[in-house]
């Protein structure tokens, strides 16, 4: 039976990640592909409300599989979290025929369109795009690996400068409630201690690795801290910590920020985005709607929003134990 689905919207939501544009590409050229019609839609559900929308043909995403942010750019959207907001949303997708959308964003992006499902029974199908990792039904988001080989890239070079000074640095990485990226990049750029939001190692076992590593013959370390970490301590807080109970030590701060966010998307991101394009714009001439597409095992699953959205992703426990044998 052909699909009642002729025309699909794509756009990006709340905080940009690498590998958002190779899934907007490939939402447009699956469409293409399936002959059916697509729109983008810029800033998010703030463009929805406001009708910012633009046909989108095969050849309108050239040359933008290798490039950071995203071309329709994201926006974070009041007026759509209002019931008038979304009506006026709704409107403008009706007067343009749109019959379905497909949502790149994290969990704040996936709730909006829950709700906006839930009101109007419109098709929508999300793709988790987030550098946190933080959405339940995926191994992986879009722009994590990414998000990781900065992180490392960046620790690599403030190696240098701890070892050539017999420093100890530490390093804050983005995640206010998750430690995904700071546990991974920890291991993958050797750091002493990793503190995240999900353990509580406890300052005093900090203090003791300190030492332990110093008698050891380390001449410099680095510290991993991702901004939500157990302790209750900021990295500057931590710092001054550390210089009052262990005098050795010359500690300096290294604020990663936004640099996390940004940059050329991996192989891996641009390979995950055009698989989850393909799945997204299939999903939704299936008649699906409601669901987020994911990764496991390397196969791509189907998770409903909302279960994507209320559930929890955990920390990989062996990891934190690779972690621990790793600062021997
Ligand atoms: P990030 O991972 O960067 O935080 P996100 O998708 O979680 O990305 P949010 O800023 O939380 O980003 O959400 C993006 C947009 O989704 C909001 O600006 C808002 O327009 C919409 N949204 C979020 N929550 C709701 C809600 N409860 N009702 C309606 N719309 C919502």
């Amino acid at each position: 039976m052909a699909s009642k689905i002729k025309k699909i919207a794509v756009f990006t939501s709340g905080g940009d990640s690498p590998g958002m544009n190779a899934a907007i590409r490939s939402v447009v050229r699956t469409c293409a592909y399936l002959k059916v019609e697509c729109v983008g839609i810029y800033r998010g559900y703030e463009g929805m409300v406001e009708g910012d929308f633009k046909p989108m043909d095969a050849r309108s995403v050239n040359n933008i599989i290798n490039k950071g942010g995203t071309i329709l750019k994201s926006a974070r959207s009041d007026s759509f979290r209002t019931p008038e907001g979304r009506k006026q949303a709704y409107d403008n997708l009706v007067a343009n025929n749109i019959d379905a959308f497909v949502v790149i964003g994290g969990d704040g992006s996936f709730t909006g369109a829950m709700i906006f499902n839930k009101e109007y029974d419109f098709p929508v199908i999300g793709i988790p795009g987030t550098i946190d990792n933080d959405i339940f039904g995926t191994t992986y988001t879009l722009g994590f690996d990414t998000a990781l080989n900065t992180v490392v890239d960046a620790i690599d070079k403030i190696r240098d400068t701890a070892s050539s000074h017999n420093r100890l640095f530490f390093v804050e990485v983005m995640g206010r409630d998750v430690g995904h990226i700071a546990l991974n990049a920890g291991v993958g750029a050797g750091a002493e201690e990793i503190l995240i939001p999900e353990e509580n190692l406890g300052l005093e076992r900090l203090l003791e690795s300190l030492k332990r590593s110093k008698k050891s013959g380390k001449s410099s370390s680095i510290v991993i801290v991702a901004e939500g970490d157990k302790t209750g301590k900021n990295v500057f807080e931590l710092k001054e910590y550390v210089e009052e109970n262990l005098p050795i030590y010359d500690v300096r701060v290294s604020v990663l920020g936004h640099m996390q966010r940004g940059g050329t998307p991996s192989c891996f991101d641009r390979v995950l985005a055009s698989r989850m394009g393909v799945r997204a714009v299939e999903a939704l001439l299936e008649g699906k709607s409601n669901l987020m597409v994911g990764i496991q095992d390397n196969k791509l699953i189907l998770t409903p929003i909302e279960q994507a959205i209320k559930g929890h992703t955990k920390i990989d426990k062996e990891l934190i134990r690779v972690s621990d044998i790793m600062s021997t």
